[in-house]
């Protein structure tokens, strides 16, 4: 018979992104919902370690719905890979008379999430946050919805100046193993060729592409390249490459950088926050543990945590064929 859970702990960890604030906010509200306590746990683990923690009722998650990055601040922690810094964080749990805890993050912290409950027994969920949408059994993670927008926003503005210009963009976004973003937001933006980890399109067929759609009539392009993409050249290095055998083209290269984690959540974002941010906490109190709290075919789902972990979020080929023909 599981423990009766009285008080669930609340952490963000690992990398940042938009819409986790409004999945601190659910889980802290869902708590009150059931009549139990709800406890902050700043830093991420680190926070654990050190025993950074706040309690949280409703009204101290006033306005936080529309705020990027998180109030809990969030940390990448050492000490919890040791079993030194685990034991720490355990002592740290049972002294504040926390019986289970919700992470929010990726991978990474699910895995110390996963460890921790393996040698302590203590109950956990796991909402996925982060922007790069890489995480197996959610078609979206907390983030990719907003950075997205933003991504789809700022090649708006590039393409702006690049059609004064007559100029060929190469945009660089985030996901160094991941195209999600660099796929999305191409065929969101419009983009001429789109350059991702999961494909190795080849330089010459690059080439080819930008010379095809030159002689097509196209005076300005944009190509969106992820950090990760398979040709193993960087942007700058591609840019020299193109120049040097296609002269008639003057590159510029954008590289968004951090303002992709950044920003109000989306509509989409918030929603699923609190709708993740419910399940994670009722999933607890029914006695679950060890699940990652998701969204597939629009409804709230778990997967273990473990497949979570190792299963691998394949990008939609389909949309690769939608990419090719709106490039024509
Ligand atoms: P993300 O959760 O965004 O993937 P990280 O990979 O940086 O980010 O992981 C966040 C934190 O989770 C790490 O700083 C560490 O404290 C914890 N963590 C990650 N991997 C492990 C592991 N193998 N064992 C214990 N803790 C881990």
């Amino acid at each position: 018979m599981p423990k009766t859970i009285k008080k669930v702990g609340v952490l963000t960890s690992g990398g940042d992104s938009p819409g986790m604030n409004a999945a601190i906010r659910s889980v802290v509200r869902t708590c009150a919902y059931h009549n139990i306590e709800c406890i902050g746990i700043y830093r991420g683990y680190q926070g654990m370690i050190e025993g950074d923690f706040k309690e949280m009722g409703p009204r101290s998650v006033n306005n936080i719905v529309n705020k990027g990055g998180t109030i809990l601040k969030s940390a990448r922690s050492l000490e919890f890979k040791t079993p030194e810094g685990r034991k720490k964080a355990h002592e740290n749990l049972v002294k504040a008379g926390i019986d289970a805890f919700v992470v929010i993050g990726g991978d990474g912290s699910f895995t110390g999430g996963l460890l921790f409950n393996s040698e302590y027994n203590f109950p956990i969920m796991g909402i996925p946050g982060t922007i790069d949408n890489d995480i197996f059994g959610t078609s979206h993670t907390l983030g990719y919805d907003t950075a997205l927008n933003t991504v789809v926003d700022c090649i708006d503005k590039i393409r702006d100046t690049a059609s004064s210009h007559n100029r060929l963009f190469f945009v660089e976004v985030m996901g160094r193993d991941a195209g999600h973003i660099a796929l999305n937001a191409g065929i969101g933006a419009g983009a001429e060729e789109i350059l991702i980890p999961e494909e190795d399109l080849g330089l010459d067929r690059l080439l080819e592409s930008l010379q095809k759609s030159k002689a097509s009539g196209k005076s300005s392009s944009i190509v969106v390249i992820a950090e990760g993409d398979k040709i193993g050249k960087n942007v700058f290095e591609l840019k020299d490459y193109v120049e040097a055998n296609l002269p008639e083209y003057d590159v510029r290269v954008s590289v968004l950088g951090h303002m992709q984690r950044g920003g109000s959540p989306s509509c989409f974002d918030r929603v699923l926050a609190s709708r993740l941010g419910v399940r994670a906490v009722e999933s607890l109190l029914e006695g679950k543990s060890n699940y990652m709290v998701g969204l597939q075919n629009d409804k709230v789902t778990l997967t273990p945590l473990e497949q979570a972990i190792k299963g691998k979020s394949e990008i939609d080929r389909e949309l690769l064929r939608v990419s090719e023909i709106m490039s024509t």
